[in-house]
């Protein structure tokens, strides 16, 4: 670094990051705002208004796109993609007031690996979104989705399996890149790819 040519910040100018646990490369741009405590891994991408509550955990190379709030008690694992504006809740009874519940009884969300929630979705919270399962926009899920799983509507239902790479598998749970699938073999119809994702 030069004086005439100073590194740029990973962070936009308006945008407020009171964590000191970013990873590096992590991009948060305009009005995003990622509290103390929270922890954010190595080459995400936090869009326009985002906001990271203090105990929510972010992995590596996660996409967060415009308007969306990671509260407390949510785990993002690594590579997945957050659609704009979808909702994840950590409250399952909220109230305010005289009534208002204590954090310790809010449920904790996981968004495995490589999964991928659609525009204005809601998952309500207490649910686990599978490796690679994908959310279609505005849906609202309202049980646990298995990983490989397409789920859409309100509540969301599984309307399909989706590959690793984002298309929907044939009936033979072969995708036109070349992956193929597996029956698991439990009793949720779970499929898993066969041999190691490359
Ligand atoms: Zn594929």
């Amino acid at each position: 670094m030069d004086d005439q040519h100073p590194r740029r910040s990973p962070y936009h100018p308006l945008a407020v990051v009171e964590s000191d646990t970013v990873g590096e490369g992590t991009r948060v741009w305009a009005h995003a705002h990622v509290m103390k405590g929270a922890r954010v891994g190595a080459g995400c991408n936090l869009g326009e208004g985002v906001f990271i509550e203090r105990g929510a955990i972010i992995g590596n190379n996660v996409t967060i796109k415009n308007g969306v709030a990671v509260y407390d008690k949510v785990i993002v694992e690594d590579d997945v993609f957050l659609g704009p504006h979808c909702v994840l809740t950590n409250d399952l009874r909220p109230r305010s007031g005289r009534f208002k519940r204590a954090a310790e009884a809010f449920l904790p969300t996981i968004i495995r690996r490589g999964a991928s929630i659609g525009a204005n979705a809601t998952i309500v919270c207490g649910h686990e979104i599978g490796e690679y399962a994908m959310v279609a926009a505005g849906a609202v899920v309202t049980k646990h989705v298995s990983p490989f799983t397409l789920v859409a509507g309100v509540p969301a239902r599984r309307i399909g399996f989706v590959c690793a790479c984002g298309e929907s598998l044939r009936a033979d749970l072969t995708c036109t890149c070349g992956r193929t699938y597996r029956r698991a073999g439990n009793a949720t119809g779970e499929i898993r790819p066969v041999g190691d994702l490359v």
